[in-house]
């Protein structure tokens, strides 16, 4: 929305009261919800059914506020006090093992969430944010240091014949050029943070 890219009644949890206060906000006409991403209804929270779950982890990763414990092949759980009800774990899941249940019958849009569950979910969606970012400084760092460490046993290769040296070269060029790749990519990376 600061972009200009999205409009302001993308979300159907906040309801026609959410699209509301954003119109205000943004000094726009109050329009109807964008059917496409679901409709206003009483909030849901995910319920897994453990004894179908596979610990696929694909629900983890769908869930844009952390709401979801578990670890690769192991039974994942939901901690319902975090899970705002968004439905994006649903499709995701393989074994169709998650199902939506209302826990505020009769209640939809800001009727049904008070301004510090609102706040909390803000809170997530941040430090998961903050949290993929670091992880991903963290691989790519593990990928650079295994590539240097590559070049550097390439380096000290002492190639036989002239076949040899050309095989040497040519890995040498291989590494080279994904380490060059990374730098720009981290280069890119850190001027769009800033
Ligand atoms: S419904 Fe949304 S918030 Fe709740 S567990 Fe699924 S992805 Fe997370
Ligand atoms: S996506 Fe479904 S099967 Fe995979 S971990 Fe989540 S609940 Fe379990």
């Amino acid at each position: 929305m600061a972009a200009g890219s999205a409009s302001y009644n993308q979300c159907p949890p906040g309801g026609i009261e959410g699209v509301a206060r954003l119109a205000h906000l943004l000094g726009k006409p109050v329009i109807p919800i964008n059917p496409v991403n679901g409709v206003e209804r009483p909030r849901p929270v995910a319920v897994i059914d453990e004894s179908l779950c596979i610990g696929c982890t694909l629900c983890i990763q769908a869930c844009p506020v952390d709401a979801i414990i578990g670890a690769a092949k192991q039974m994942h759980t939901i901690v319902y006090d975090l899970c705002t009800g968004c439905d994006l774990c649903v499709a995701p899941c393989p074994v169709d093992c998650i199902a939506m249940v209302e826990v505020t019958p009769g209640k939809t849009g800001w009727d049904a969430w008070s301004q510090e569950q609102a706040d909390q979910a803000r809170a997530m969606h941040d430090f998961r944010n903050l949290r993929l970012q670091r992880e991903k400084e963290e691989n790519n760092a593990r990928l650079a240091a295994k590539a240097a460490a590559k070049l550097q046993a390439v380096q000290a290769e002492t190639p036989a014949s002239e076949a040899e040296r050309a095989e040497q070269a040519r890995k040498k060029a291989i590494i080279q050029a994904a380490i060059e790749r990374a730098r720009l990519k981290k280069e890119q990376a850190e001027k769009d943070a800033s």
